[in-house]
């Protein structure tokens, strides 16, 4: 066919196809530009991987031509959302820096690096006298973003608004089985650069859109192999995802609370300096665009009301306007909650902007599917009346034909409305410093005399990574506080309702000492220091009952620190000053003498330090002393020999205060620098991501080794102290078995098809488990000595397979502990797992497992629990013992009587012959368990916790020469709960001395 052929072919079917559409576009104001020519050929293709004309708009079923700037197709070699085509994050940065180069209207700027060493960009777009001024507008954006400057002045700020243009920022591809994200993403920059439709002009000369199209780089990257992988298989299963970043996976999108991976930081510093207004996150999952901003509650109770407004404007605009356009599937409501501050894209809410997220569908790759829908994805809803089809053929173009029409009917809005938006940040900012004289409160303290200085400046900086400022009080000051009310959560007695509360709480005050850090919140990002460190509520009868993710995430209580909310706003007036550069604990050897004490806080810089100084002998003190005039707790650090001035650099550094004293006098065993193993799945590798993060961040060497790794080593004792056997999610038989046989292996390992696979760790085929061969290993490393630690479902596998005599493990019927804080009583505080921990704490905690405790392997202790055995029907009141009649009575001897967190005492009628009955230095020795259920609650959702109310939270479960240490509960969660990580580098530290201090009860 011929060029002019195909050209009046092509002009033709346009015709015919706009002929109804071009009128709805020129009511919309979407209408074209009809001088501006098409690329034919680009357009052709569109068309042809689109697989209904409905799953596209008149905003994308063309490409306009541009003589001179490449379009997508220029590094694809195909369209953009073609069969077949998923590009690396570096053909994508190449295609963006090729408009950079060939259009004035594109910047592209590196905006960091990954774990993994990889860039990150964003692209601004925007006409070139915008492009020019992007300085002056920013000087203005950081006024309204911070009404301090103005002195509050809304006049001027009315200025500021009238000469300045917004920021919209894209982010793409953060979960990366998500695929389309970066081509639409180019075709849009594309778009937007060179489009002379009267309303992309208008965009471009409007506003600054910025984009980010992929976020994560390293799981991009491993995608597109593992897509190769496929292409260059036909007809072969393909391996799953089973890394995405270096650390975690889908979980990279709940990072926003605790900033541990470094896509969160680029983004978060991206969107902050800039000064941008939107951050809209781009997803895949169902069909086939849901703007789940709008979602459903409970929305977060501590954004603006400006912003949930703000939601309901620009999704409704976008659902009308695609529903015009004919598109199905467009839909605002669902059952997302807008509670949890973690996602990413809440790094908008929180800091006065507009958060928004899509979820459009996907084929997890660029080939094109047939796909089947169930019922509740294509039934109508009051919320989606066009809902989408039962069955269809699902293409990457329609994916990308989705996302580009719906950015751009929101570019076009938000433009047309861009003074409002603009008016809106500065209120929104406004508002955030007024908080203490309105909804306070005025202020957070985090008193100077914390025990846990180094977990406390950990805290500080990641408020300070957030955007916040901290002071430091120079002087002492009080301050009236609102006397605590009794406990009125879902730990009290569930039956209490508001109006039996107690009477109105008394005032009271409290002196905090100089040295004490304020969060002030009249400051412009005091909403994130207030929903951070905040208490949350979830109320057990909430109509929500499909809740998203977590319920709570109060940073203070997972931290193991002291935060005080204080509305009394005189606080503000106290003498302080502004922390200029990191927040930093005080640290250095403070004095002289013969011996280094080091006070056991469970700070978890101590942990560094072991290894910082892995030569030095350490001691650690069994009981708590005084020495100097300072008092140490159990575990605290005694060190004879070590070069000073190593250790003088080493804690100054760390932030670890040292006394050099004479040498106390108390029992201590050697804190070893052990030899640590994290252990994987080839399963799952999440969960366990997050410790190995900590583990890196806290400069705690491990070697990283798999299921099939310990299958294959029959003597990890050799190599290993300690295990770690971080939480699967899978169940204990599939850690055994691994994923099914069947078809052909799955490789996961560096090749020259997959250079990106392997290197965190590799194999010729994950589908293999630990297997019984593996468990063998396992059990002949403890038995031999060594300490593996488990964590919920990985405590679930070592009490199946009998690692952990005298220990059974419940599920929960009515508990609803759903990612939620509950309190623990410290059981055993004599035990080194429980060093410099006090008699409670707070932790994460997701239903369970529930522990029970036996003395006999069988498990089952004899009598009842509590010796609360009722009484059979006879004679007497309740209490009176039943009489035989015709015979004299007899008493009956007492039963058995125990906590729940402990085993029953042996009765005789088990002592006899029985070979099941472990030997008392053999016993499970539980350190920490859940609170009563009055105390249990501390942040979030609880309902049915007194099934989980005062049993076993932390255990060490001796095994041969060594022990099993199993948690009920995460430890390492998200980069969130770092007041529990010592209870692990305890266990790791003590790894030959975990029976210090353990008394062996001879019943
Ligand atoms: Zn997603």
């Amino acid at each position: 066919m011929n060029l002019q052929r195909l050209n009046r072919l092509l002009v033709g079917s346009f015709l015919l196809v706009s002929a109804g559409a071009l009128s709805v576009n020129a009511q919309n104001g979407f209408s074209r530009d009809p001088s501006q020519p098409v690329d034919d050929e680009y357009t052709k293709k569109i068309r042809e991987y689109t697989t209904e004309k409905f799953f596209n708009s008149p905003l994308t079923d063309y490409l306009p031509a541009s003589p001179n700037v490449p379009t997508p197709k220029a590094v694809l070699g195909d369209v953009s959302g073609a069969p077949g085509k998923l590009p690396y994050a570096e053909d994508v940065y190449r295609y963006m820096r090729m408009l950079e180069k060939a259009s004035p209207r594109v910047k592209v700027f590196s905006i960091g690096t990954t774990e993994e060493g990889r860039e990150m960009i964003a692209v601004a777009v925007a006409s070139e006298s915008l492009l020019a001024k992007l300085d002056e507008n920013r000087a203005r954006l950081a006024k309204l973003a911070d009404p301090r400057t103005i002195k509050m002045d809304d006049a001027e700020a009315d200025r500021l608004v009238a000469d300045s243009f917004p920021i919209y920022y894209i982010t793409g591809t953060i979960h990366s089985p998500e695929t389309g994200a970066p081509t639409a993403l180019m075709e849009l920059a594309y778009r937007l650069a060179v489009d002379e439709s009267p309303y992309i002009k208008s965009i471009r000369d409007g506003m600054v859109t910025l984009i980010t199209p992929v976020v994560e780089v390293d799981g991009r990257n491993r995608m597109a192999d593992i897509y190769n992988w496929h292409l260059a298989h036909p007809g072969q299963n393909w391996p799953g995802l089973v890394y995405w970043g270096h650390y975690v996976a889908h979980d990279n999108n709940r990072d926003a609370i605790g900033l541990s991976l470094k896509l969160t930081r680029n983004v978060l510093n991206t969107f902050t300096s800039w000064k941008a207004q939107v951050l809209h996150d781009l997803h895949e999952s169902v069909p086939y665009l849901y703007d789940n901003t709008v979602g459903d509650g409970p929305y977060n109770a501590w954004v603006d009301p400006i912003l949930t407004d703000e939601w309901q404007m620009i999704g409704w605009n976008n659902v009308s306007e695609m529903t015009k356009f004919g598109m199905p599937g467009v839909f605002a409501h669902g059952n997302f909650d807008t509670w949890s501050p973690g996602y990413l894209m809440f790094i908008a809410a929180t800091h006065n902007g507009i958060s928004r997220l899509y979820e459009t569908f996907g084929n997890g790759g660029a080939d094109t599917l047939e796909r089947t829908l169930s019922p509740n994805e294509y039934q109508r809803t009051w919320y989606k009346q066009n809902p989408p089809l039962p069955k269809a053929r699902w293409s990457q173009r329609n994916n990308n034909n989705y996302e580009q029409t719906a950015l751009l009917i929101s570019l076009n809005y938000f433009n047309h409305n861009g003074k409002l938006f603009l008016k809106n940040f500065y209120l929104k900012s406004k508002r955030s410093i007024d908080k203490p004289k309105n909804e306070g409160p005025a202020a957070y303290v985090l008193p100077g005399d914390d025990p846990r200085l180094g977990n406390q400046a950990e805290l500080l900086r990641t408020l300070q990574t957030q955007g916040c400022e901290i002071h430091r009080a120079t002087a002492p000051f009080t301050v009236t506080m609102k006397k605590k009310a009794a406990r009125r959560g879902p730990g009290a007695a569930a039956s209490a309702s508001p109006s039996s509360s107690p009477a109105k709480p008394e005032p009271e005050t409290r002196t905090f000492p100089a040295g004490s850090y304020l969060v002030r919140m009249d400051q412009p990002y005091s909403r994130i220091a207030d929903a951070l460190l905040d208490y949350q509520y979830w109320a057990p009868n909430d109509p929500q009952t499909d809740i998203y993710d977590d319920t709570a995430w109060t940073m203070g209580e997972l931290a193991n620190v002291e935060v005080v909310r204080v509305t009394d706003t005189k606080v503000l007036d106290a003498a302080m000053e502004r922390v200029s550069g990191e927040v930093r604990s005080p640290g250095g050897v403070n004095s002289s003498g013969s011996v280094y004490l080091i006070n056991h806080n469970a700070d978890n810089v101590l942990a560094t330090l072991r290894y910082r100084l892995k030569d030095v002998t350490i001691e650690a003190a069994e009981e708590p002393f005084e020495a100097g005039g300072h008092k140490f707790n159990r575990g605290s650090f005694i060190i004879r020999k070590v070069s000073a001035d190593e250790l003088q650099r080493a804690t100054s550094d760390l932030g670890i205060q040292v006394f050099a004293t004479d040498a106390p006098s108390v029992k201590t065993h050697p804190v070893k620098a052990a030899r640590v193993a994290v252990m994987h799945t080839w399963l799952s590798t999440q969960d366990e991501g997050w410790w190995r993060l900590a583990f890196d961040q806290l400069q705690v060497p491990f070697t990283y080794i798999s299921t099939q790794d310990a299958a294959r080593d029959a003597d990890l004792r050799r190599k290993y102290d300690v295990i770690i056997f971080a939480p699967v999610g899978r169940g204990a038989a599939a850690i055994i078995n691994g994923l099914p046989m069947y078809g052909n292996p799955l490789p996961w390992k560096t090749t020259a098809l997959t250079p990106n696979l392997g290197k965190t760790d590799e194999t010729d085929d994950m589908r293999p488990g630990l297997g019984w061969v593996g468990l063998m290993n396992l059990q002949k490393f403890v038995s031999s000595g060594g300490v593996l630690i488990t964590s919920m479902d990985t405590s679930d596998f070592a009490v199946s397979y009998n690692l952990t005599p005298g220990v059974s493990t419940g599920r929960p019927n009515r508990l609803r502990a759903i990612g939620d804080i509950l309190r623990m009583k410290t059981v055993d505080s004599a035990s080194p797992i429980a060093y410099g921990y006090g008699d409670s704490l707070a932790m994460y905690c997701s239903n369970g497992p529930i522990f029970n405790i036996s003395n006999t392997v069988g498990g089952g202790g004899g009598g009842r629990r509590g010796g609360g055995a009722q009484r059979a029907t006879g004679r007497g009141t309740p209490d009176d013992p039943d009489t035989p009649q015709g015979r004299p009575p007899v008493e009956a001897p007492e039963l058995p009587r125990a906590e729940v967190w402990q085993a029953l005492p042996l009765v005789d009628e088990q002592r006899r012959n029985n070979g099941g009955i472990i030997p008392p230095n053999q016993r499970p020795r539980v350190v920490l368990r859940y609170a009563d259920s009055r105390d249990l609650f501390v942040s979030g959702l609880l309902d049915g916790g007194d099934e989980i109310a005062q049993h076993a939270a932390v255990i060490d479960a001796p095994y041969g020469n060594g022990h099993v240490v199993l948690f009920s509960t995460n430890p390492f969660w998200r980069g969130q709960t770092k007041g529990s990580y010592f209870l692990v580098f305890n266990a790791i530290l003590n790894f030959d001395n975990l029976n210090a201090g353990r008394k062996t009860d001879e019943k």
